[in-house]
């Protein structure tokens, strides 16, 4: 009996420690709550930010409406004294374009259309290869030659036009059945993080009709699948002029400093950014994409700064940060991650949210109460264990994994912010709700946000914070990232 006593002492002096622990964690979470988030929604999903698209005037309207919350928290300037880490970015645009076709002038979009990463120049054409559809017989010399080919699948296509580049052709028409095309045609091309070099390639897409007249013949999809590969005299000109625009945009930062262990970091990211208006000006409101992800950031974060201002702050510097540029291709985390403010080895983890406001149509299970939780398998064997954990103690949710494997066709891995932190080795967590038709859609609008749902999947990720933040080592790296490059 006495031999126990000890331990049970201390057994019943732990459990209560940590029911202590518990309850006051959970008063925090708690002040993550529906009605709050759908507060901060309303405003990041409005149509005063105009579909933030990266390097407009809604964008920056969203920055600002961020720095304001961070600094209304009390989180400090996460860039020295600015909460937006400015980057530079560069789009090709172009300015003028031609195509004549026996000395006729044809029409943009209708006849034919220019990929704002072609090169520019004045070009004359009298000689084309015309290389057979489907794949290129790679036997063929296409030095210094102008080619022809076919659209066909995306994926063959871009190989076909790779191959050619670095077989030094001269440059390509591809036969398109896309043409005519209703949309207007825009100028603007891809945003990068550096400007574009005029190495580029004179890529041009041509319409049935347009190929008609510079073969000198009815061509038809049947009529180019017979078409023999060989050399055709041909008369045709193009001419194209590009301006680079440079722009900027900015990442915004707040950070809410650690108690002893300072000089460790954990992040949560989202990305304020959305894809703009359509080509009539229709607002894409992103409400789910990725509203809700940067609602929740903010409300993650009042959460944690509400618990240092009672005096239990994280022991590790907690660091929000929502991104621009993702819709461009993940451009404000890549650059972050190139130019990061915090060193990326002391960054324990990164949990990005993109996409919590929904249920996925096609999930099978309970669609309330469900979150996919992707890469917490990968970089640190800690993760799993550490979500699984804090999810029985306080959310009971069903974590669905199965976006977890790298070779799912879907590829979510590497379709948001968090994989510019895992190509870096930092251990990461992506939560997500699955897709829906309004993706990408001005549909996609705060009324069809399921506001319980995301509060929840909010508290998840508070909780799972919570707990790196504040246990005593950082997460180990112990797995390799044994993944493909995006
Ligand atoms: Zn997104």
């Amino acid at each position: 009996m006495k031999r126990l006593l000890l331990p049970l002492v201390l057994l019943l002096a732990f459990t209560a420690e940590a029911q202590v622990k518990e309850k006051k964690i959970r008063k925090y979470a708690e002040t993550i709550k529906a009605k709050e988030l759908n507060k901060k929604l309303s405003i990041i999903a409005s149509a005063e930010m105009e579909g933030r698209e990266t390097a407009t005037e809604g964008q920056r309207k969203a920055a600002a409406y961020i720095e304001n919350k961070f600094k209304e928290f009390g989180l400090q300037p996460g860039n020295g004294n600015s909460y937006q880490q400015v980057y530079p970015l560069y789009q090709d645009s172009i300015t003028s374009q031609s195509l004549m076709i026996n000395g006729a002038v044809l029409d943009v979009m209708k006849d034919y259309y220019l990929d704002a990463s072609s090169a520019t120049g004045n070009w004359t054409i009298n000689n084309i290869y015309f290389t057979g559809t489907g794949m290129i017989d790679t036997t063929i010399d296409v030095k210094d030659k102008w080619v022809l080919t076919d659209e066909g699948r995306f994926a063959v296509l871009r190989s076909k036009i790779g191959w050619l580049r670095r077989n030094k052709a001269k440059g390509v028409i591809v036969v398109s059945k896309g043409l005519p095309a209703k949309e207007r045609f825009n100028p603007k091309g891809r945003m990068s993080l550096q400007p574009a070099s005029n190495n580029g390639f004179p890529y041009l897409t041509v319409s049935f009709s347009a190929a008609s007249k510079l073969l000198n013949t009815q061509i038809d999809s049947a009529a180019l699948s017979q078409l023999i590969k060989k050399d055709y005299s041909v008369d045709a000109a193009f001419n194209v002029v590009k301006t680079t625009l440079k722009l900027e945009s900015t990442n915004v930062v707040g950070v809410l400093p650690g108690t002893d262990k300072t000089d460790e970091y954990v992040f949560v990211t989202a990305h304020y950014d959305h894809i703009g208006k359509t080509a009539d000006g229709v607002i894409n409101y992103g409400a789910d994409d990725d509203g809700s992800g940067t609602t929740s950031v903010l409300q993650i974060a009042e959460a944690f700064a509400k618990a240092k201002k009672k005096g239990h702050g994280p022991r590790r510097t907690m660091v929000f940060m929502t991104v621009s540029g993702e819709e461009k291709g993940l451009l404000g985390s890549e650059y972050y991650s190139e130019h990061p403010l915090f060193p990326l080895d002391k960054t324990s983890v990164d949990l990005n949210i993109d996409m919590v406001g929904r249920i996925d149509p096609k999930y099978k299970g309970d669609s309330l109460n469900y979150v996919f939780v992707i890469g917490d398998d990968k970089l640190s064997s800690d993760l799993k264990p550490i979500t699984d954990s804090i999810n029985k103690t306080y959310m009971s949710m069903e974590l669905d994994r199965r976006y977890n494997d790298v070779n799912d066709p879907n590829r979510f891995y590497y379709r948001s912010d968090h994989y510019n932190f895992a190509k870096k080795g930092v251990p990461i967590i992506f939560y997500f709700n699955g897709t829906h038709a309004d993706y990408h859609r001005p549909t996609d609008t705060i009324e069809k946000i399921n506001f319980k749902l995301m509060e929840k999947r909010a508290k998840l990720v508070f909780y799972t914070a919570w707990e790196i933040a504040n246990r005593d080592g950082m997460l180990k790296r112990d797995i390799p990232l044994n993944v493909p490059a995006r």
